[in-house]
């Protein structure tokens, strides 16, 4: 089998280390920066003006969606927007009861306070968090037995921002102490190209509109993998084009990183291969797929498929996963088990 590169994927949504060369200049800091997602827009802009006027803080606020789609950068422009201070932690960094105790204490009045995967926080610190988001006060009980005390801390309005890759593993009711719940959705390579366009000027690379495009196409709907594949082809470009990334350039650099038109790579090629080869095109069990490929489940559902279902390669049917004729195509098979498969499209298409 090949030796494939998991922990430094070029093409996974997730951060990884290139991404953050010091603080990060490519990060919108305002709304009108923020390209794409007008709907969450709209309505947060709505949201946040309210708050101005009525001089209140905004209520807390959900966003799900898949990783690298503008979560942190969103937090960022609501607290930027709100004129106050952001403080950024994930679910699992904090541990303990305590630890939330020590971060609610430590905020000023207005705050954000944006938790990363929320939905990996545990019971103990949601627990916590609860009367934190809806009396702006915590218990905290200190000592045990008879010398075991409690205190009633009062703490300052915040706004917690939450964001999570999967609303549906929050358990009810922290879900339901949001008042603001918003849905980010893959973009399209128009809009990539646009944010493409930014960085670039940014970061001072010459790029033409169909270079943009080019590498928005091959992107996965997916800012951060955009904005990473445009520093890895300026390194192509300045070897090969004189620093000007054209069309050409664009897609010579993304065919040596081995990155398809449709911006799939080795492993997503490796997982549909799996599932013509070994389940017959499917339907078949996420678990079962990703101990065949050796990938984690969650991995699978975070990083593969979101993209892969967006551009119509995989179904997500009540028996499991099912390839796409699409799929089949581009990866130049034939659908295996036309007759079965094809029941499995007519349900689920
Ligand atoms: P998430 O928190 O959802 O994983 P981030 O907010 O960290 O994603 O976004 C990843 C990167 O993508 C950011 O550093 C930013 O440069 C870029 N980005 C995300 N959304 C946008 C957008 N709407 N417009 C421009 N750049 C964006």
């Amino acid at each position: 089998m090949d030796d494939f590169d998991f922990e430094n994927r070029i093409v996974d949504p997730s951060e990884i280390m290139i991404d953050n060369e010091g603080e990060n200049p490519l990060r919108p800091r305002c709304m009108n920066d923020y390209i794409g997602q007008e709907k969450v827009k709209e309505n947060l802009s709505v949201f946040i003006e309210a708050a101005k006027r009525r001089r209140e803080t905004l209520d807390h606020v959900l966003l799900y969606g898949p990783p690298g789609l503008g979560k942190t950068t969103l937090a960022g422009i609501v607290a930027n927007e709100m004129n106050v201070n952001l403080r950024i932690t994930s679910g699992p960094a904090i541990e303990k009861p305590g630890d939330l105790a020590a971060l609610l204490t430590n905020l000023n009045e207005g705050d954000v306070l944006f938790i990363d995967e929320i939905h990996r926080i545990s019971r103990a610190v949601e627990e916590v968090l609860y009367p934190s988001m809806e009396d702006f006060a915590i218990d905290i009980i200190t000592g045990k037995g008879q010398m075991a005390a409690s205190y009633h801390l009062p703490l300052p309005k915040f706004t917690l921002v939450g964001a999570t890759t999967r609303a549906g593993q929050l358990t009810a009711p922290l879900r339901d102490r949001f008042g603001v719940v918003l849905r980010l959705e893959l973009y399209t390579p128009e809009e990539l190209a646009k944010i493409i366009t930014r960085s670039a000027s940014i970061l001072d690379i010459q790029i033409d509109g169909d270079g943009a495009l080019e590498i928005a196409s091959r992107s996965r709907g997916t800012p951060r993998i955009a904005n990473r594949l445009l520093k890895r082809v300026r390194d192509f470009a300045e070897v090969i084009s004189d620093g000007v990334i054209t069309c050409e350039t664009a897609q010579i650099a993304l065919d040596k990183l081995e990155i398809d038109e449709l911006g799939l790579d080795a492993n997503d090629r490796r997982m549909l291969e799996a599932l013509i080869k070994f389940y017959r095109g499917g339907p078949v069990g996420l678990e079962t797929l990703a101990a065949a490929i050796g990938e984690e489940a969650v991995t699978i559902e975070d990083v593969y498929e979101p993209y892969l279902m967006q551009i119509g390669f995989l179904n997500r049917t009540p028996r499991g996963r099912c390839i796409t004729r699409a799929a089949c195509q581009h990866l130049g098979y034939e659908l295996p088990n036309a007759q079965d498969a094809q029941i499995t499209f007519d349900q689920t298409e």
